[in-house]
C-alpha cells in the first residue's frame, strides 16, 4: 500500500507561447510528456502524481492559487515562452517558499545563468533529462539546502548554484531515445473527449543528420537516434486508443497525426538511416490506415521514389519541408546541402505523386535583399501548397547568437545587462542590428511577403474551427437545461476560446496580449457562471451579446492582415476590459446579495 507521504505532487508547466510555430499550439510538444512517463516508471523514494499544464491550451496557471500543495514545478520553454517561463517559477517560490523548481529545454539550458537569475530555479537540466529526473527529484525532496549540492554533483547533465555562482555537471552519451516508451498524454490536464487534442504527436527520432548552422535542434538534441521498431509500433498503438478514447478529435475514425522527429526522411546519403526508415514505413502501413499523417521531410525525397510512395502508403500525406531560401550562396552559407534548381525539381515531383507541401522559408539570409524576398514569395507559392516564413532569429547555443548584434524592444542596440525582447523573438522581425532593415523596416518587409502567402496557419484555423463546432455540437447535447440563456453564453464563451488561439497563432496579437487575456476572461466567465445563473436575465443577456460579438470580432481578426487590423485588436482589448469590469460588477453584486436584481 502507498503511504500517502510517499506521493509527491509535480506539474509541468509549458508556458504559454508569444507566437512563433502556432501549429505546435494545436500539437502538444512532447518534452514535458517524456519527462512526466520518465516519472511515472521511477523506482525509488517516492510516487509522483503528475499534471501536465500546457498554458496555450489550458490557460495561463495562476501560480498561486493553482500551485498550492504542489511539490516540484518543472518548466520548459522556448524562446519566446521564456519569460513567461521565469514569471511563473519566480511567483511559484514567492507564493509557496517550499516548492521545488527545476527549469530546462533549448532556452534555460544553454543560459542557466539567466534561467536562474530571472526563474530562481533550484536546477537547470541540461538538453534531455529522462533518465534523471526522478534521481533528481528525490534528492531535491530529501536533502536539506545544506547537503544537497554533494548528491546534486553526482547527477549527470544539470546546472545548479554552488555558493553563488553555476556549475554544472558533465554528461557523457546520449539518453536512449526510447528511455520512456509511451509519451503520457494521460497526465494532459484537462485532456477529457470534450476537451480533446486537435491531432496526434508522435516521435520517432530525435536528432538530425544534418548540420545547419542556424538549428537549435542539433544543439538540444545531440546525434541521430532512432526509437526501436517495437517502440514506434506501440505509439502509433497508444494513438489509435487515444483516438477511440475520443481523447483525440477524430472524423469518422479519422484522425491526424504530426510526426513531430525533425529529420523524419534522411537523405539518401545517409544510407543506413535512410534504408532503415524506408523498411519501416513499409511496415506502418498496418498501423496508420486511420491516420493523415504530416512530417518533416526533405525535399530530396523527391529523387528517392521508392522512400516517397512508402511514406504514401502509410499515410503520410502532408510534408513540411525545409526550403529556406532559393539562393544557392545563402544555402551554403547556412550549411544547408541543397541546390536551388534541383529543390524545384523535386518540389515539382513531390506535388505531382500527391503530397500535400508546406514549405518552410526563412527570411533575412545575409544575401537577401527586398527583391530576392519577394521574388522568393512568388516562386515558392508555385511550388508547395502552404508556407511558413520565420525570419533569420539568433538561438541560443547557435553560432548566431554571439555573432549578431542584438537589439532592444524599440529596435535600438542592446545595453549592457539588459535582457533580450524574448517576446519578439517569434521570427516576425530582426531583433539583430543589420544594416538593410532596422526593426521596423523587417516587420514592414516580413507582413508584406507573408500577404504573398498561403500560410499553413489558415489550415490550423480551419481545424479549430472544426473542433470549435465539434465542441458546441457536443455542448449542446449533453446540456439537461435546454437552450437556456446561460447555456447559449457558455457556447459563445467556447467560441471566445476557440478563436482567441488563431488569433495568437496568426500573430495578430498587436501588442495586446490577446490570447492570454481571453484566457482569462474565460475562466472569469467561468467563475461567475453561478452568480450569472442568478443575475438579472439582461444582465446575463448583454454580457452572452458581447461575448458572442467580442467572438466575432476575434475571427475577423485571425483573418488577413489589413489596415484596419491594429486597430480592431486595440478594440479588442478594450472590451475585453469592460467585459471583465462587468464580471467584478456582477460578483460584487452577488457578494452583496443584489444577484437576483431589484
Ligand atoms: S535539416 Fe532541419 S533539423 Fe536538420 S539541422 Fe537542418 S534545420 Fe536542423
Amino acid at each position: 500500500m502507498v503511504v500517502a507521504s510517499r506521493v509527491k505532487k509535480v506539474v509541468l508547466l509549458q508556458p504559454a507561447s508569444a507566437g512563433g510555430n502556432f501549429e505546435y499550439i494545436a500539437i502538444p510538444r512532447q518534452g514535458m510528456l517524456f519527462l512526466s512517463g520518465a516519472l511515472a516508471q521511477w523506482e525509488g523514494e517516492y510516487l509522483y502524481e503528475r499534471e501536465i499544464w500546457f498554458e496555450d491550451r489550458c490557460g495561463v496557471i495562476d501560480p498561486d492559487k493553482d500551485l498550492e500543495g504542489v511539490d516540484i514545478l518543472m518548466v520548459t520553454a522556448l524562446i519566446n515562452e521564456a519569460p513567461r517561463g521565469y514569471q511563473v517559477a519566480r511567483l511559484a517560490k514567492e507564493y509557496h517558499p517550499e516548492i521545488l523548481t527545476i527549469g530546462g529545454g533549448p532556452q534555460m539550458g544553454p543560459l542557466s545563468e539567466e534561467a536562474f537569475e530571472h526563474g530562481r530555479f533550484d536546477v537547470i537540466v541540461q538538453r534531455e533529462a529522462e533518465d534523471i529526473i526522478g534521481q533528481l527529484c528525490d534528492i531535491l525532496l530529501t536533502r536539506s539546502t545544506g547537503e544537497r549540492n554533494a548528491y546534486l554533483e553526482k547527477v549527470p547533465g544539470i546546472s545548479y548554484l554552488k555558493d553563488g555562482r553555476v556549475t554544472q555537471t558533465r554528461r557523457s552519451g546520449l539518453i536512449n531515445p526510447d528511455f520512456v516508451e509511451l509519451p503520457d498524454f494521460h497526465s494532459i490536464r484537462d485532456l477529457t473527449p470534450e476537451n480533446p487534442m486537435a491531432g496526434g504527436v508522435i516521435e520517432t527520432t530525435r536528432g538530425c543528420t544534418e548540420s545547419c548552422t542556424y538549428c537549435q535542434v542539433i544543439q538540444q538534441f545531440l546525434g541521430y537516434r532512432l526509437i526501436s521498431r517495437e517502440t514506434e509500433v506501440k505509439r502509433l498503438a497508444q494513438l489509435t486508443e487515444l483516438a477511440a478514447d475520443g481523447l483525440i478529435h477524430s472524423r469518422n475514425g479519422n484522425f491526424q497525426v504530426f510526426i513531430s522527429d525533425d529529420l523524419h526522411t534522411p537523405p539518401l546519403r545517409a544510407v543506413k538511416f535512410r534504408d532503415e526508415r524506408l523498411a519501416r514505413l513499409q511496415a506502418w502501413k498496418d498501423h496508420t490506415q486511420n491516420m493523415y499523417m504530416i512530417c518533416q521531410a526533405r525535399a530530396e525525397i523527391g529523387q528517392d521514389l521508392e522512400l516517397a510512395n512508402a511514406m504514401l502508403d502509410a499515410n503520410i500525406k502532408m510534408a513540411y519541408v525545409g526550403v529556406e531560401s532559393d539562393n544557392a550562396e545563402n544555402l551554403k552559407l547556412v550549411n544547408k546541402r541543397q541546390e536551388p534548381g534541383q529543390m524545384h525539381t523535386d518540389l515539382t515531383t513531390m506535388n505531382d505523386m500527391g503530397f500535400s507541401i508546406v514549405a518552410m522559408t526563412i527570411i533575412g539570409l545575409p544575401y537577401d535583399t527586398e527583391e530576392s524576398i519577394m521574388e522568393l514569395a512568388d516562386w515558392v507559392t508555385q511550388v508547395s501548397r502552404y508556407q511558413t516564413v520565420n525570419f533569420l532569429t539568433p538561438l541560443p547555443a547557435t553560432s548566431n547568437w554571439d555573432t549578431l548584434v542584438p537589439l532592444n524592444e524599440h529596435g535600438e542596440l542592446l545595453a549592457e545587462g539588459e535582457m533580450r525582447p524574448y517576446h519578439l523573438y517569434t521570427g516576425r522581425q530582426f531583433v539583430h542590428q543589420d544594416e538593410r532593415w532596422t526593426m521596423a523596416e523587417s516587420r514592414d518587409l516580413f507582413d508584406r511577403y507573408s500577404a504573398r502567402l498561403t500560410p499553413v496557419d489558415d489550415l490550423y484555423r480551419r481545424i479549430f474551427r472544426i473542433l470549435r463546432n465539434y465542441r458546441l455540437r457536443l455542448a449542446s447535447t449533453s446540456r439537461d437545461l435546454g437552450d437556456n440563456i446561460t447555456s447559449r453564453l457558455a457556447d459563445a464563451t467556447e467560441s471566445l476560446k476557440s478563436w482567441s488561439d488563431p488569433v495568437s497563432m496568426a500573430g495578430r496579437e498587436f501588442g495586446e496580449n490577446i490570447s492570454q487575456r481571453v484566457g482569462e476572461l474565460s475562466e472569469k466567465l467561468r467563475s461567475v457562471s453561478q452568480p450569472l445563473a442568478n443575475a438579472r436575465q439582461e444582465v446575463v443577456e448583454n454580457i452572452g451579446t458581447d461575448v458572442s460579438e467580442l467572438a466575432d470580432s476575434l475571427k475577423d481578426l485571425s483573418g488577413p492582415v489589413n489596415d484596419g487590423s491594429s486597430d480592431l485588436a486595440a478594440n479588442i482589448s478594450s472590451r475585453i476590459n469592460d467585459l471583465t469590469e462587468m464580471l467584478n460588477t456582477v460578483m460584487s453584486d452577488s457578494r452583496r446579495g443584489r444577484t437576483t436584481g431589484d
